[in-house]
């Protein structure tokens, strides 16, 4: 059976320990993936300090030029990087093809990484000072990223580490780590130099060794909100800079105004596609008085017109979750609920792929754990409210805030909503606000721990940090006697 190997230095070898990946569509476990050891990530991490030293130095010019290739070879294999997340995680190839694109724009902007690191010049801050600002690398960057998105999570971070002047350690997600080893391939064809791009495939293991190694600098993290908490609090402990992005409970509020047939459209693909599993997922809908109703009615007839099956099949709107265990969760939430389950997608799940099919909850109660946990799978719950103030108030008492949206024809409503609103990313008739690579991404609340959002001009904040120098140059008129008082511009 086929091995996913580590790419350490440029080097690609594999552990005596292997976890089992799988095709999500037909249960068939399909390759094994090296898990790291302490050792293997001690490799990883030599490797990338001493890929730091040269890298660097390396002019802006010639960073920018390894981004424009790098660019260019995402978008030619662009179609065998869908198919790689396909395979492994499940969703439709459609759905892959958009995440490749959205990983890819992080490029494009890392690309700009000269305009990105211009500094701030001041001449004569005071008379024959001068003053400026400008950034410079960490060191060592860590990535450790989740399931759901295997190309673009980790695109999130890389390129801006790496076209900012560090290097990177990447450890994917277990569970669909091939598109992982295929971007180590693309940065090498593209002229990155060995070491500079490393990743360490494995589990807890492999993300304890980098949260305590003292040559790492920074970590970034994307995952569950109980595994950010504990990665950020580890490696803050362990005097790094972090930036741990958790899970989500992403509500769309939609007010009797809105137009009912388009929010239910735009909520059903936002609430089903990638089976739910994303962390921009509608996965709670808040509708507001007289908005209820005819809204249930059209997610219900959405919802179960959706066609569910394996990813790469063309008809299929809809793939498996990724784990047998995810299904079990998944199914086991929704026998227990006493909701009104309105849709129930329970029947696909007999086969041997990992099928849910969608699930409609409707006079669902904010005790009810369909509600207060992330359940990460094809289900919809419906919470009804009588006012935009009670929606306020119920979405902003959820724990997490990464997304949240308001359907209305009132930008009144909207705009009261998109300041009210505690989370980190809002959309306005817009059900999934993914924030474009020149924007920042990221929550609130349990969303996120760390101050920083990722990519955007976050991202380049997060992977640098500033420098300020004042300078004079004095000259035969300077004054000879030293002056003892606390300096001021003069
Ligand atoms: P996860 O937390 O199980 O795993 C994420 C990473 O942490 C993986 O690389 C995994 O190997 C590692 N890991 C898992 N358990 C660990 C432990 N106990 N100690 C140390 N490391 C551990 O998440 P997942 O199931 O892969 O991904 C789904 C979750 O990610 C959802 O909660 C989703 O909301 C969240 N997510 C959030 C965002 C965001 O931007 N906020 C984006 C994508 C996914």
């Amino acid at each position: 059976m086929r091995t996913i190997e580590h790419v350490i230095g440029g080097t690609r070898r594999s552990s005596a320990r292997t976890l089992p990946v799988y095709d999500p569509a037909t249960g068939v476990e399909t390759a094994r993936v090296a898990a790291a050891t302490a050792a293997d990530v001690d490799d990883a991490v030599a490797a990338a300090g001493k890929a730091f030293v040269e890298w660097s130095e390396v002019s802006l010019a010639r960073r920018s030029a390894v981004m424009f290739a790098m660019r260019d070879l995402v978008d030619r294999h662009a179609e065998e990087l869908a198919r790689l997340v396909t395979a492994e995680h499940g969703k439709t190839l459609d759905d892959a093809r958009g995440e490749v694109t959205r990983g890819r724009e992080v490029i494009d902007y890392a690309c700009g990484v000269p305009s990105l690191l211009k500094g701030a010049y001041t001449d004569q801050a005071s008379t024959g000072v001068d003053a400026w600002t400008f950034r410079q690398p960490l060191g060592v960057c860590a990535g450790i990223t989740p399931f759901n998105f295997p190309v673009m999570v980790p695109l999130w971070m890389h390129p801006l580490a790496i076209a900012t002047g560090n290097t990177f350690v990447l450890k994917p997600s277990e569970r669909d780590p091939s598109a992982s080893s295929l971007i180590a391939s693309l940065y090498a064809d593209a002229g990155l130099p060995d070491g500079v791009f490393n990743v360490v495939h494995g589990d807890k293991v492999a993300v304890d060794a980098l949260l305590d190694h003292p040559d790492v600098a920074a970590v970034s993290f994307v995952g569950s909100t109980p595994v950010a908490r504990y990665v950020h609090q580890r490696a803050v402990a362990a005097g790094k800079r972090v930036q741990a992005l958790g899970g989500a409970k992403n509500h769309a509020v939609v007010l009797p105004d809105a137009d009912l047939d388009d929010a239910a459209r735009q909520i059903t693909g936002a609430a089903y596609g990638s089976a739910g599993q994303r962390c921009m997922a509608i996965s709670a809908v808040v509708a507001v008085g007289a908005a209820a109703d005819p809204l249930v009615e059209r997610l219900a007839a959405q919802a179960r017109a959706i066609v569910v099956g394996p990813g790469a099949d063309p008809a299929s709107q809809m793939g498996p979750v990724v784990t047998a265990a995810a299904r079990d969760r998944i199914l086991s939430l929704v026998d227990s609920s006493s909701a009104e389950l309105v849709v129930d997608g329970r029947n696909l799940a007999d086969g041997p792929g990992f099928f849910v099919g969608p699930c409609l909850f409707d006079h669902v109660g904010t005790d009810m754990p369909v509600y207060r946990e992330e359940i990460f799978g094809p289900v919809l719950v419906v919470l009804r409210v009588a006012t935009l103030d009670e929606a306020l108030d119920l979405v902003n008492a959820n724990p997490y805030g990464n997304g949240a949206a308001i359907f209305t024809d009132s930008g009144a409503a909207a705009r009261r909503f998109q300041r009210g609103v505690r989370a980190g990313m809002v959309g306005v008739n817009v059900p999934i606000p993914v924030p474009m690579a020149y924007h920042s991404f990221g929550g609130w609340k349990d969303s996120l721990f760390g101050d920083t959002h990722v990519h955007g001009p976050e991202g380049v904040a997060f992977y640098t940090r500033a420098k300020a120098v004042t300078s004079r140059w004095p000259g035969p008129a300077a004054s000879s006697a030293p002056s003892l008082h606390f300096p001021t511009a003069s």
